[in-house]
């Protein structure tokens, strides 16, 4: 399969080139050629294959001639070795939980499908690759684990001193090996912009292969349809019209299981749950793209104002607006609402719902006031322990510690501290 890139001034290239080279040389986000459906019987017969069965069936197209097959599945067995179960909340609210990785984020599938196709491209290409990623939290541990060890890959993590949790810290500077993190004294807006300056930063791109580990990443987005998909499957037999709410940041999560929907897979709708960082909730009230700032909210994972994502979606409905309003709406919710829905499914349920996979439901209730007989699947994008603080102080309930977070809580912190970009840059010509 080709991809395209989505401002349309690049030659098209293949998986590989698109993986490896993470944005095109006209800065557009690059974009399957075309996605065929799967048949009917798959769908049919979806509760009878296997997580990794169906994540074959449905990524086979994107990969195919790249990647065979048997390298494909065996890939697709080691991203797949933890459970994605579907946790019935209220009479037709269910949670899906993708939380139950190595580092306990929904980021942890697509950062290890994007490291182990690197790895097996890295066999044909000479050089080796470097990732250079910026993270606010929980992208770095997911690409630090994910890329642990994986030959012929060094990952370069920059992550703003003080504004990450402990945990989140500990993630991305103890595992050594490949991995280095550099501490940046700043924001992580400043540590963005250094890793996008580095990416045009012709010195370096002579001397390296460079690419990125965010979702603009085709390897790193793709997988991340696997999610509804695994969800249809739980749910396939009792409900007809389902509906998807996804905590949205940068709408990778929520386009990919838009292209799970072209794949044939029956959704009724989507909705896109934001924070009050709400540029993609205004543009479906407005018609107006309008990105600004982002503000800091309990549920930071998803503190963008110009989600990199969006046009994805924009591009699957070719800009038609009326057709993309019958199958997306979006809706915003503050700080203090996100609080008011945690408190709330725990009193009704029992359940300890992190601030992201609260956002989500709050997203659900929206529609549902006007979709009465539909049922929603909020996404639980973060296992609550990770947002600690929040979820003690609104529930006053602290969730048992999982042992993939015990591991990393006494190990030893590593980084190289630099605060300007020409530190970065001597770091990356040194290595
Ligand atoms: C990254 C992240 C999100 C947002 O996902 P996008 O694909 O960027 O929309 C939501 N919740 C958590 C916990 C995340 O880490």
């Amino acid at each position: 399969m080709n991809f395209y890139s989505l401002n349309k001034k690049a030659p098209n290239v293949s998986f590989k080139d698109a993986v490896i080279k993470g944005i095109a040389p006209d800065k557009g986000l690059y974009f399957p050629e075309s996605i065929t459906p799967l048949s009917s019987s798959f769908f049919e017969n979806i509760e009878s294959l296997s997580n990794t069965e169906i994540a074959f069936e449905a990524i086979r197209q994107f990969v195919y001639d790249e990647i065979p097959d048997d390298a494909i599945k065996a890939i697709l067995k080691e991203v797949l070795d933890f459970e994605f179960p579907l946790v019935q909340i209220e009479e037709n609210i269910a949670t899906l939980e993708l939380f139950h990785g190595p580092t306990m984020a929904f980021k942890d599938v697509g950062a290890r499908f994007m490291a182990q196709c690197l790895g097996h491209f890295s066999k044909s290409i000479n050089n080796e690759v470097t990732v250079l990623v910026a993270t606010s939290g929980d992208t770095g541990g997911a690409v630090a684990n994910g890329f642990l060890g994986v030959a012929g890959v060094n990952v370069v993590i920059l992550y703003p001193s003080g504004k990450v949790s402990d945990i989140q810290e500990r993630q991305l500077t103890t595992l050594g090996n490949n991995i280095t993190a550099l501490e940046v004294d700043g924001t992580f807006d400043d540590c963005q912009k250094m890793v996008k300056t580095a990416f045009i930063d012709t010195d370096l791109l002579d001397y390296m292969q460079l690419t990125s580990a965010n979702s603009i990443n085709v390897a790193r987005w793709l997988p991340q349809l696997f999610y509804f998909l695994f969800a249809y499957k739980q749910v396939k037999a009792e409900y007809k019209e389902i509906v998807f709410s996804v905590p949205s940041g940068n709408f990778g999560n929520i386009c990919a299981g838009m292209v799970a929907q072209r794949l044939g897979m029956p959704v009724k709708h989507f909705v896109a749950s934001t924070n009050v960082n709400d540029t993609v909730p205004e543009f479906m009230r407005t018609g107006t793209y309008h990105p600004k700032p982002s503000t800091a909210t309990i549920s930071n994972a998803m503190d963008v104002g110009d989600p990199s994502n969006f046009i994805r979606i924009r591009h699957l409905f070719n800009d038609d607006f009326e057709a993309l309003n019958k199958n997306l709406s979006s809706y915003s919710f503050t700080d203090f609402e996100t609080k008011e829905a945690m408190k709330h499914i725990k009193q009704t349920s029992g359940y300890i719902a992190d601030p992201h996979g609260a956002v989500g439901y709050l997203g659900f209730k929206q529609y549902q006031k006007s979709h009465p007989n539909t049922f929603g699947i909020f996404l639980e994008t973060a296992h609550p322990v990770k947002f600690l603080d929040v979820v003690e102080e609104t529930i006053n309930i602290s969730p048992a510690i999982p042992p993939q977070i015990q591991k990393v809580i006494g190990k030893e912190k590593k980084s190289v501290k630099i605060s300007e970009y020409t530190e970065l840059k001597q770091f990356l010509l040194n290595q």
